[in-house]
């Protein structure tokens, strides 16, 4: 993996976005920042600006009138990136299933990665959700990253090397 790809992967940014949620979910992400539960120690960073996000961090089922926004907020985050959906409402719209202003789970307008359950869901299974984000989120950066050929080492070049033949 090359450098830059390395020291980034150690600290992955986070966008956390609520599309529709009782704000329940809210309350346990924000905790994740509070000195009790610390994320920054593993490089975590919260961010406001898709553009600067690695992974987003998404609460609540869908509303009909946060779908378009969160296409948006989705396209404007550079690949590759790594969708973490919190909380039974994101995960697949329950309890507010089949509400007349709901569309369902994130998944239905976006690509879910990592799926938290729970209502609310507990700062522990967020911060497990992420880190199994991470390890994602790893998988495909280093997907896009081609091997440099200092980092590929001698070994094709040794494969090829043919025996000597042995002596009678
Ligand atoms: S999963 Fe529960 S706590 Fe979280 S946003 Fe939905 S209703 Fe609120």
């Amino acid at each position: 993996m090359a450098l830059m790809e390395n020291m980034r992967v150690r600290s992955p940014w986070i966008l956390h976005f609520d599309t529709g949620s009782c704000n329940g979910c809210d309350l346990e992400v924000w905790a994740l920042l509070t000195p009790k539960y610390d994320v920054e120690r593993f490089g975590m960073v919260n961010k406001a600006n898709p553009k600067h996000a690695d992974i987003l961090l998404l609460t609540g089922p869908v509303t009909k009138k946060s779908e378009d926004r969160l296409m948006t907020l989705y396209n404007q985050t550079p690949g590759p990136k790594v969708v973490v959906a919190c909380g039974n409402c994101a995960t697949n719209g329950v309890p507010f299933f089949d509400c007349y202003n709901v569309e369902g789970g994130i998944d239905r307008v976006i690509p879910v990665d990592v799926y938290v359950p729970g209502c609310a869901c507990r700062p522990e299974a967020i911060i497990d959700g992420v880190v199994l984000a991470i390890s994602k989120w790893k998988e495909k950066v280093a997907a896009e990253v081609p091997i440099s050929a200092s980092e590929a080492g001698p070994k094709e070049e040794q494969e090829t090397v043919e025996a000597p033949e042995a002596k009678p």
